[in-house]
């Protein structure tokens, strides 16, 4: 059976890093919703136009675009043995909405990873992070510094700052998530799926636990 796991945290919790670990490990398509958003933006497509002034303000894209988009990319086959779901679903109505999609994919939500990380380390965390333009690897201008300042160590393209990373946005996100997402966190615990990992740890020692609990549960 195709395998979906859906990574759940607050905006900074390091939820693209470990998705990027996970779906590799796991051999698993990676789905970032906030990522197909931003190429979307760049690309001034129809639903990029539609998202943008949502992402800028930190809040959400309304839940039937968020649901279509994921629902298209969820059918293509790069999908078929199943997906890593990275900031989706983040609200009630998603994550129900996903839970009737895979029915029809004759599947369901596997496991849900949540990296729990407190709020005033977000703040920090998201204030100080730097997006590279051509593939969108993070860093921090503290805690992992490019080596030349302003470039990226991988692929040599420009890093910006995301717009949403600018501090009043940064809170905004996080009041958004407290609000219209955390209480994803019971609604995944109910059906005992919730793998909660703390978030403070280093990069390796939260993928090596999400990983040994994923394997686990095999
Ligand atoms: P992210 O990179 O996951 O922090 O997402 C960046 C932005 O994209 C969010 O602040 C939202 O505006 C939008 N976004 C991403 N995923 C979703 C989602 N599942 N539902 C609604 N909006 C989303």
């Amino acid at each position: 059976m195709a395998r979906y796991i859906v990574l759940l945290g607050p905006p900074g919790a390091g939820k693209g890093t470990q998705a990027q670990r996970i779906s590799e490990t796991l051999v698993l398509a990676h789905i970032s919703s906030g990522d197909i958003f931003r190429e979307n933006l760049k690309d001034q497509t129809e639903l990029g136009n539609l998202a943008k002034g949502y992402i800028d303000r930190g809040e959400l894209v309304p839940d039937d675009v968020t649901i279509a988009m994921i629902r298209e990319r969820l059918s293509r086959p790069d999908c078929r043995n199943g997906a890593l779901l990275d900031g989706f679903p983040r609200t009630p109505i998603q994550a129900e909405a996903l839970d009737k999609m895979l029915v029809e994919f004759n599947s369901e939500v596997e496991a849900v990873p949540y990296i729990n990380v407190p709020e005033d380390v977000l703040v920090e965390r998201l204030s100080g992070r730097w997006t590279c333009k051509d593939q969108g690897h993070v860093f921090h201008h503290i805690y992992s510094p490019p080596k030349v300042q302003g470039i990226c160590d991988q692929d040599g393209s420009e890093l910006y700052q995301r717009e949403d990373d600018k501090p009043e946005t940064v809170k905004r996100r996080i009041r958004v998530y407290m609000e219209q997402t955390a209480p994803l966190i019971e609604y995944y615990q109910q059906s005992g799926k919730l793998i909660e990992v703390d978030g403070t740890q280093s990069i390796e020692d939260v993928s090596n636990e999400m990983i040994a609990a994923l394997f686990k549960d095999r």
